[in-house]
């Protein structure tokens, strides 16, 4: 079974996003406008990292900003793999819970 809609850690801020509401940034990055974000260039980002712009000035991508389908829960950045369901995996623990590892914000 081919899972097309799957969690997974956004590589730049660590949050859980889902594959259906992402960009193509690692599949597709050449049609983004990549200016004065080059390092995150092709990799795997949430909707709220990901260009703003498209290329060659085809106007704006809905991304740059989250799209509050869900809540945006941050996590352990680099700790989480998406596993053979699709969902979100600790690296080490192989726990899918996680919402425990959610890092709060500080206030
Ligand atoms: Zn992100």
């Amino acid at each position: 079974m081919v899972v097309d809609m799957s969690l997974f850690q956004c590589e730049c801020c660590g949050c859980c996003e889902n594959t259906a509401l992402a960009p193509m940034t690692r599949y597709l990055p050449d049609i983004y406008d990549w200016n004065g974000m080059e390092q995150l260039k092709g990799k795997e980002l949430c909707s709220a990292c990901a260009p703003g712009h498209f290329a060659d000035g085809q106007g704006f991508t809905d991304y740059g900003e989250w799209h509050d389908q869900f809540p945006r829960v941050f996590l352990p950045k680099g700790m989480f793999k998406t596993n053979r369901v699709g969902n979100l995996e600790h690296i080490e623990t192989g726990s899918e819970d996680f919402r425990q590892y959610e890092i709060k914000p500080k206030s």
